[in-house]
């Protein structure tokens, strides 16, 4: 084996202690209005007076040029990728969930993979009555709530499509990620600036509030809302009276039958499972196996990094990653402890006296489907196995598992039947075959990115021409050229 030199030692403690630092001085600094002593811009006090500087944003992007939009769009794409790693760090720093390199993985896909203005496309129709245009316009003041899961991946992958749909925008982020969104808005008006844009062409909140939420949700001057998050805020903006996209909550069900490729699936999944922590909402959260594979499938977890634990380990874990909430109307719900939500894996299983090393990424454990971590989206490291007896058996567990949230499901075969049968039947918007989850937002998959994945609302993998109304121009009986 090869001897490590002292060298490399002292090299490998310099990186770990620059690191280190880099951490703290994030961790020491952030706050909602500046970064590094540098101001952000386009951040209000006041949500009506964000909203009316929207306005005015909008009234400029209106005005610009197609070219124009593309080239500070460009330059988002640009900074966003120069900057991937500082937001990576200041998103785990501030929300203390997922891991710093994935959050800037998924930075670069946002800007390698969001369309641009290539996205919106006019349509024509002619025939004896002369030409009918139709084309995708702006809405006007978009307002875009952001979840604390993917904070300025989701606020940069919103500004590139609405400010290429002709949009402006105003953000209520999650006020736990608000510096980390915050920085994302900045940087999508330093981008404008630097492109010859406005100096501002978005806005955002100091310290955004279920108020500030309310007042974007009934202002007359915001046309669309686009709300990313969880069940309770999806519910209020599709309550508002406006025209709005939810992009809410998924708990994404894997079956593994027994003509998968066993090793492939296993590394798949944990690979899909541990992606920032299993933040993502397309990320794998509960496996359905072929009894007969299962073992052999729990080995390449295991394998590729996974800790069994107990049925018994399994129920004290269940008593600390979720809580009882009491709801207004005095009932009470089991929730996720934020206090566990993505968090590592040695982590987690600290909290029941198990200690491991950082090498392990992933807790797997063999339940019943009743299992409060099958029923439950967690948002961790945790992945429950149920062993199923055939393919029908299968399909209907994960689709109760999925419970008509047309998210994600995913699937691991070779068996052409029973991969279209489970994707019929679980009706979700994205449905990934053979591979990790985050193939399905265009990462080792094929199509464009987004974080706004709008189930509920029908607009699927929103992109620019999500954030646009159709307009029809005619112009009867001319302009036929045939
Ligand atoms: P969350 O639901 O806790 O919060 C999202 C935002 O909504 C925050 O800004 C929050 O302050 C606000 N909010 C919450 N309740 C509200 C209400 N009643 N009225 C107005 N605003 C309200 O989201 P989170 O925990 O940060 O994100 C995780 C959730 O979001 C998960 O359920 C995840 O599946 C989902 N999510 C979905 C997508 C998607 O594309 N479909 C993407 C990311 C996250």
């Amino acid at each position: 084996m090869a001897q490590i030199t002292e060298n490399q030692i002292k090299d490998i403690v310099a990186k770990v202690l620059d690191e280190m630092q880099n951490m703290d001085s994030i961790s020491d600094n952030w706050d909602s209005t500046q970064y590094d002593g540098r101001p952000f811009i386009g951040i209000f006090d006041d949500m009506n007076e964000a909203i009316l500087a929207a306005d005015r944003c909008y009234k400029t992007v209106r005005a610009m040029s197609v070219e124009e939009r593309e080239k500070i769009i460009t330059e988002i794409r640009r900074l966003t990728r120069e900057e991937a790693a500082i937001m990576g760090k200041l998103g785990v720093a501030e929300t203390k969930m997922g891991k710093a390199e994935h959050k800037r993985l998924k930075h670069i896909l946002v800007a390698d993979k969001t369309p641009g203005t290539e996205d919106i496309v006019a349509n024509a129709k002619t025939g004896d009555n002369g030409l009918t245009l139709i084309e995708m316009a702006p809405f006007g003041v978009v307002g875009a709530i952001t979840p604390s899961t993917n904070p300025s991946e989701t606020v940069i992958c919103n500004s590139i499509g609405m400010i290429a749909a002709g949009n402006g925008v105003v953000f209520n982020p999650h006020p736990g990620a608000i510096a980390t969104s915050n920085y994302a808005v900045d940087l999508v008006n330093r981008a404008s600036r630097a492109a010859g844009g406005p100096d501002m062409i978005v806005c955002s909140m100091k310290k955004p509030t279920m108020e500030s939420a309310a007042i974007m949700q009934s202002h007359p001057l915001i046309k669309l809302l686009v709300c990313t998050g969880g069940p309770g805020v999806v519910k209020a903006v599709l309550s508002s009276g406006k025209k709005a996209i939810g992009a809410g909550a998924g708990n994404p069900p894997v079956i593994v039958d027994d003509t998968a490729d066993i090793q492939k699936a296993a590394k798949d999944i944990i690979d899909g499972c541990t992606f920032d922590n299993n933040l993502p909402c397309i990320a794998e959260k509960e496996v359905f196996a072929f009894d007969n594979i299962a073992d052999e499938l729990i080995a390449g977890m295991k394998r590729a990094g996974s800790y069994q634990i107990t049925k018994e380990q399994a129920d004290a874990l269940a008593k600390i990653v979720l809580v009882e909430k009491t709801k207004k109307d005095g009932k009470t719900v089991k929730t996720v402890n934020r206090e566990c939500v993505g968090r590592d894996a040695d982590v987690i299983l600290e909290k029941i006296g198990v200690h491991v090393g950082k090498e392990v990424r992933c807790i797997i454990c063999e339940v019943d489907f009743m299992h409060e971590f099958v029923q439950e989206e967690l948002m961790m490291p945790i992945l429950p196995i149920v062993r199923v007896k055939n393919i029908d058996e299968a399909i209907e567990l994960a689709c109760k598992a999925e419970a008509g949230r047309r998210h994600t499901a995913h699937m691991h075969s070779k068996n052409i039947d029973n991969l279209s049968r489970f994707a019929r039947a679980v009706e979700t918007t994205i449905f990934v075959k053979n591979a990790p989850s985050y193939a399905g937002i265009g990462f080792g998959g094929e199509g464009h990115t987004t974080f706004t994945i709008a189930g509920p609302t029908g607009e699927g993998i929103t992109s620019a021409r999500s954030f646009t109304r159709q307009r029809r121009c005619v112009m009867a009986d001319s302009f036929r050229i045939i």
